[in-house]
């Protein structure tokens, strides 16, 4: 069996493409969100128990290979996983988003951090935050006019002077306009996720004349290999599978 440890749309949209090549994949998802997006192949929910875990679920359930889809920001499991792998001798794909890169016009101010980010914002900022709820007490942003969007409202109080906004994506041009206009937004607050389905926000700033706030991707581990596209996943999966 493949293991693809999922969370994000392209996870979904590999399950699609695996499925319809009938290869015996499983899809494994941190279970972060309340109510995930259907999958097409079989699924497990929920941490695995940190690298004892991992290992045993790799060994109990005879995995042939491991595809990483999650996120660009779920650095922690990308870090475990290939380490298990290669302790295991097992084969490991990383699939990785490109990230984004300012349109000509547009006005980012690039961190490498999320402890910068407080220092990147002017005084008086009604700021729009995309990165979610997980890394709010890393911003330094209490008691600033912060909209933060979120999936659902699993857990948490807003932190002073915040407001939750719940709401699932894809968000379209014109969501993004609409809701930009509507608030105020002054500045944008982003993490270089990547990929076509979280960027509209961004055009939508750049149209606006809204400066942004880039939080950029912390480094992938060292010398694992890496595919940008799903065909080539799907290949790679194949030759495993045929392996
Ligand atoms: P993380 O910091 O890298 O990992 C935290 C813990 O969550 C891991 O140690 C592991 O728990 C569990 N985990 C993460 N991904 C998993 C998966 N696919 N299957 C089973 N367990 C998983 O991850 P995170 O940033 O909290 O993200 C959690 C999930 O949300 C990921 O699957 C990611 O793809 C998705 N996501 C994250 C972001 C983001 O901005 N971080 C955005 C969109 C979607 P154990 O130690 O118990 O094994």
């Amino acid at each position: 069996m493949i293991l693809i440890l999922g969370g994000t749309a392209e996870a979904r949209r590999f399950g699609r493409l695996v499925a319809g090549a009938e290869l015996e994949a499983t899809i494994s998802m941190a279970g972060a969100t309340l109510s995930p997006a259907p999958q097409a192949l079989p699924t497990r929910i929920g941490g695995f128990g940190g690298e004892e875990g991992l290992r045993s679920y790799l060994r109990d359930n005879h995995v042939l290979a491991v595809i990483d889809m999650t996120h660009p920001f779920a650095r922690q499991m990308t870090a475990r996983a290939a380490q298990v792998c290669a302790a295991l001798d097992l084969p490991y794909l990383r699939f990785e988003r490109l990230p984004w890169v300012p349109c000509p016009g547009a006005q980012w101010t690039h961190v490498s951090d999320p402890a910068l980010v407080a220092e990147a914002v002017p005084e008086g900022a009604r700021i729009l935050l995309t990165t979610g709820p997980g890394s709010a007490e890393k911003l330094g942003l209490e008691g600033r006019d912060v909209i933060c969007r979120r999936i659902d409202l699993a857990e948490g109080r807003a932190p002073e002077g915040w407001r939750w906004l719940v709401a699932r994506p894809p968000f379209s041009l014109e969501d993004e306009l609409a809701l930009m206009r509507r608030e105020r937004i002054t500045l944008l607050i982003a993490k270089n996720s990547g990929g076509g389905d979280g960027s509209a926000k961004l055009d939508a700033a750049a149209r606006l004349d809204i400066p942004v706030v880039m939080i950029e991707r912390p480094p992938l581990p060292e010398g694992i290999k890496v595919v940008g596209t799903l065909w080539a996943a799907l290949a790679w999966a194949k030759s495993m599978a045929r392996a």
